[in-house]
């Protein structure tokens, strides 16, 4: 034993695989959204049958920038998450809503503000850790 600790078997886990792509190629993560074969409306997260009508959904890649509806900052968060952070409703040009982690500082936080999909990490252990990753927003630049 050398004593050194090593990292190569902690890397963090991918949540929420149905809804968030992160290609291996190199090209921009995005969002998985489910659009009704009759209405049209999308719906995330993924749902088997559209709640409005009862017709299947199709898997579409949404946009992936959005903008900022509503959004607080947490000061004295959950587990996991180092505060303080911020967390916000996205609306997306498909007209679907989508909750996340914000990866932006309180002091640029603005209503109606351009935001894109990004992956970051969204858990830590007690010391710090990343253990889980997926989606967040954070602000056009
Ligand atoms: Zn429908």
């Amino acid at each position: 034993m050398s004593g050194q600790p090593t990292t190569d078997t902690n890397e963090p886990v991918f949540f929420h695989p149905d809804l968030f792509v992160v290609p291996t190629d190199g090209q921009a993560p995005y969002l998985l959204g489910y659009k009704c074969e009759d209405c049209g409306k999308t719906w995330f997260p993924k749902l088997e049958i559209c709640p409005s009508c009862w017709t299947k959904l199709n898997q579409i890649k949404l946009s992936r920038t959005g903008k900022l509806y509503s959004y607080s900052f947490i000061h004295v968060g959950q587990r996991g998450i180092k505060s303080p952070y911020a967390i916000g409703y996205v609306d997306f040009p498909e007209e679907v809503r989508i909750y996340g982690q914000l990866a932006i500082p309180p002091e640029s936080l603005k209503l109606g503000m351009d935001v894109e999909v990004v992956e970051g990490v969204v858990r830590i252990d007690k010391n710090g850790v990343p253990v889980m990753k997926s989606y967040m927003f954070k602000a056009v630049e």
